[in-house]
């Protein structure tokens, strides 16, 4: 008979997985962690690059101040408009500057340019640039080599505060998109290398599995994962190997336990359990396709005293002798021949009617009196015989299991009591 299939097939069918959906997955977790780290750094930069910018403007404007100190001192000396005009110019040319002013010792202006960036004040601005905005210097004067410094006037300036700002962005943009650009090439980066190292052979294991044919899953296509013969993929390749060729041996146990259960140790062929299974199975086939169904109860004749005279071994060797002898007679693709117990033997017969079960039994008979085996104490022959009852079921007279079996076992005692060595039937079970 064929060993039932596994009830668990090795993947689930139709249920194959999104080719990639883990390298989407990892190239998402992957960005997302590039982003954040990238956001961490570049707010660590940003606040390294604003002190720095506050540091260099600082240094830039007290530069020019000392610069312009000397001559801004001189027109303050000598009251020259025209040349505290030209020194306050030069410093509010430069866009950092939004308002300017020369003053004399008295407070009085001799310059000032004031610009409309005064106004563009933010909070960023006053965070970033709130302090150093504004600047004042005095401005000092040697009237004599024997005179002390003189203070004749001062230079007073506010820087442009939105001009910073823009200046501070302009660099933060450049900063973050360097960062965005960085972060999304590392992470594209890992993600190839993850698809390549680890989602693809997984995906080609996953393949080789769903292809593995669950009556045989020993014999499924081990992928062969190039350069990952020593790590973690391959020991997983390698486990499942072992373990699918466990799975093949349990297997391979399972049938062979399976057949050992349904063959009769003396003679080889079916036994009752194999018999009570498959009379079963036929039984409801019969009644669902509306077909014909015979059994045959064969027993031999006078065996007691044949066991007796010759021997228990002589027995068994005869046992064995007329099953094979009897299996002959049957089509074993389509009837079974079992040992129902002892020196008694039963066929079924799918399909069969009652003449056909007839010209099998009378083959059956035939075929033990051919063996020719000397039964010199039989009370029916000189050679050793069998008696058989047949029993068929027809579409148009359906009986139940068991009743059939009855009428084939009543119809084989009727043999005996009829002289042994002969079919009893009747058409037609009572
Ligand atoms: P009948 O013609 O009425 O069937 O007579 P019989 O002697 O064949 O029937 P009976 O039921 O009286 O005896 C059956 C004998 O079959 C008894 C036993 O010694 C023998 N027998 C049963 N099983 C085995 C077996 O496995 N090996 C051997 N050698 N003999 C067996
Ligand atoms: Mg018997
Ligand atoms: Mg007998």
């Amino acid at each position: 008979m064929k060993s039932p299939r596994p009830r668990f097939p090795l993947s689930a069918p139709g249920k194959a997985p999104k080719k990639g959906s883990l390298t989407t997955k990892q190239a998402l977790l992957t960005l997302l962690f590039a982003m954040l780290i990238s956001g961490v750094a570049g707010s660590i930069e940003l606040l390294s690059h604003a002190t720095n910018m506050r540091q260099e403007t600082e240094q830039r404007i007290t530069q020019q101040l000392a610069v312009v100190n000397g001559a801004a001192a001189e027109a303050a000396f000598q009251l020259n408009p025209d040349l505290a005009h030209q020194i306050a110019y030069g410093l509010f040319s430069d866009n950092e500057v939004a308002w300017v002013s020369i003053r004399d010792d008295f407070g009085r202006s001799l310059a000032e340019f004031d610009s409309p960036e005064r106004a563009d004040s933010t909070w960023l601005s006053q965070y970033l640039f709130g302090d150093i905005l504004h600047h004042q210097t005095a401005l000092a004067y040697y009237i004599g080599s024997d005179m002390p410094e003189a203070i004749v006037g001062e230079i007073e300036l506010t820087l442009a505060e939105g001009y910073l700002t823009q200046q501070f962005l302009a660099r933060i943009y450049t900063v973050v998109g360097v960062s965005i650009l960085e972060a999304f090439i590392l992470s594209m980066l890992v993600v190839a290398f993850f698809h390549l190292f680890i989602t693809r052979p997984l995906l080609k294991v996953h393949a080789a599995i769903t292809q593995t044919d669950p009556n045989r899953p020993g014999q499924w296509p081990k992928p062969a994962l190039r350069g990952h013969q020593h790590d973690e993929l391959g020991h997983l390749v390698d486990s499942l190997d072992h373990l699918l060729k466990a799975f093949q041996q349990g297997l391979e146990q399972r049938d062979q336990l399976h057949h050992l259960s349904n063959i009769d140790g003396l003679t080889g062929v079916a036994n009752r359990r194999q018999f009570d299974e498959f009379y079963q199975h036929q039984w409801r086939l019969a009644q669902q396709m509306q077909q014909p169904l015979s059994v045959i109860f064969i027993d031999i004749d006078n065996f007691k005293e044949f066991n007796d005279h010759y021997g228990h071994t002589m027995g068994d060797d005869t046992l064995r002798a007329v099953a094979k002898a009897l299996n002959q007679c049957i089509d074993p693709a389509r009837d079974l021949f079992a040992r129902y117990g002892g020196e008694e033997f039963v066929c079924v017969l799918p399909g069969q009617d009652h003449d056909d079960a007839i010209n099998i039994a009378n083959c059956l008979r035939e075929a033990v009196l051919s063996l020719a085996i000397p039964h010199a104490f039989s009370s029916t022959h000189s050679d050793l015989t069998v008696s058989m009852g047949v029993a068929s079921m027809s579409p148009g007279f359906f009986i139940s299991a068991e009743a059939l079996i009855e009428h084939a076992d009543q119809h084989l005692y009727h043999a005996k009591r009829l002289g042994r060595n002969r079919v009893e039937t009747r058409k037609r079970p009572a």
